[in-house]
């Protein structure tokens, strides 16, 4: 496997079967890993944000849409084995994942929230649905969200806040979580809940 480098934010190259079992293989080894799809959007924020590029360069960055294939294709001459998006990924893993995950979700408004969490805890039985937590709180109860997190013992955190909002959160604060994985999902709550 070869990481790509696409306007000075490294990009991993994985196939989604791939990608699963590195998140499986870091759930039972308990590593912390942060997770963002990165559009062409994202790419134009941290091209214009040092500090947004200097957290993508700290985490894991997979490709999302046609915008990086065509970025890497005029790059490297060739795309990526698979377009990793957020929207696919996600409920691929929750599909396939051969751990049971503890997961909490942040981000998105109440109602999108609470009916996303309820659709997935039903969708995918198998995991343990551990809590969530709209996006909009203020600044001084981030403490207090990273505490119930950690309370309710969770694995996983899936964040939808968008970009670049969700990545600098997990940054600043998936330690305190306790949880193992952190993912930046964009709009996938509210896809979700339609
Ligand atoms: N959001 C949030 N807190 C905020 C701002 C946005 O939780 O302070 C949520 C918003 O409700 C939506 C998601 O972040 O669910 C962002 O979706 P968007 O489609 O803008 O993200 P993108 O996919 O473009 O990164």
């Amino acid at each position: 496997r070869q990481d790509k480098v696409i306007q000075g934010v490294r990009l991993a190259d994985y196939t989604k079967q791939n990608f699963r079992a590195l998140l499986d293989e870091g759930l039972n080894e308990g590593e912390r890993r942060i997770v963002a799809f990165a559009n062409a959007h994202t790419i134009n924020l941290a091209q214009k944000d040092p500090n947004y590029r200097r957290v993508l360069n700290s985490v894991t960055v997979v490709n999302d849409g046609v915008g990086m294939k065509l970025a890497s294709t005029m790059k490297y001459g060739r795309g990526f084995v698979e377009n990793l998006n957020g929207t696919d990924f996600v409920p691929y893993y929750l599909a396939n994942s051969e751990k049971t995950v503890k997961v909490f979700l942040v981000g998105a408004r109440e109602e999108v929230v609470k009916r996303c969490f309820d659709i997935w805890r039903s969708q995918y039985s198998q995991h343990q649905w551990v809590g969530y937590q709209h996006g909009y709180f203020k600044a001084e109860d981030t403490e207090q969200v990273c505490s119930r997190i950690k309370a309710a013992n969770a694995d996983l955190v899936i964040v939808a806040m968008g970009n670049p909002m969700q990545e600098l959160w997990l940054d600043q604060h998936l330690e305190k979580t306790g949880a193992s994985i952190g993912i930046g999902v964009g709009g996938l709550f509210d896809f979700t809940a339609g």
